[in-house]
């Protein structure tokens, strides 16, 4: 299991691995929040409890072009593993389809790779669309692509536990958590 990690400010920032929230801890740079009763680390001089929130003591800005970088994991998350020109869904491909990163303005066009450029595509609509714009190949968005919220993606592609929700909740309220919970309710069935 691993450990959800709050900026100083009680924002969700990210997902760690366990290890790493301990020695965050060790270092004096996390507090703990919340552990696991039925586990422990064992360290050289202590037993440290194992956590499941931490809440970092100083707060850390997260440089914007972090935030943006697009990876095909977050992308496909953001977009439901659904192609965003015809629609089919990851487990909707046959053979040897397979979803990809599609530049709506091509690279060779001046196209940048930021998140408002780029979607999700089955390789057939990619390869369709090659080097042109999507009205031009006779394409269409189902949606604006746009910079999602970072707390979904990690949502989407890892389990948060119900303690750890409590503290996506208390900082976003209840509206995005039930947002969040029907992102990764789609994603789990993915
Ligand atoms: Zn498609």
């Amino acid at each position: 299991m691993a450990c959800l990690a709050l900026n100083a400010s009680f924002e969700p920032l990210t997902i760690v691995p366990a290890r790493r929230a301990v020695r965050l801890v060790l270092d004096r740079k996390a507090e703990i929040l919340e552990v696991d009763d039925g586990r422990s680390f064992r360290s050289e001089r202590e037993d440290v409890p194992f956590p499941v929130v931490i809440r970092l003591v100083r707060y850390v800005h997260v440089p914007r072009r972090f935030r943006r970088q697009v990876t095909n994991t977050f992308l496909f998350a953001r977009d439901e593993y659904t192609c965003q020109y015809c629609g089919a869904h990851r487990r909707e491909l046959r053979g040897r389809q397979f979803l990809t990163r599609d530049h709506v303005l091509p690279v060779s066009r001046g196209g940048e790779n930021s998140w408002d450029n780029v979607v999700t595509a089955c390789s057939p609509c990619n390869n369709r669309k090659g080097n042109s714009l999507p009205e031009e190949a006779g394409l269409s968005l189902r949606d604006v692509p746009r910079e999602p919220n970072y707390v979904h993606l990690v949502w989407a592609v890892r389990k948060v536990t119900p303690v750890q929700a409590k503290y996506v909740r208390m900082f976003y309220g209840d509206d995005i958590l039930a947002l969040l919970e029907r992102g990764y309710q789609s994603s789990i069935q993915a």
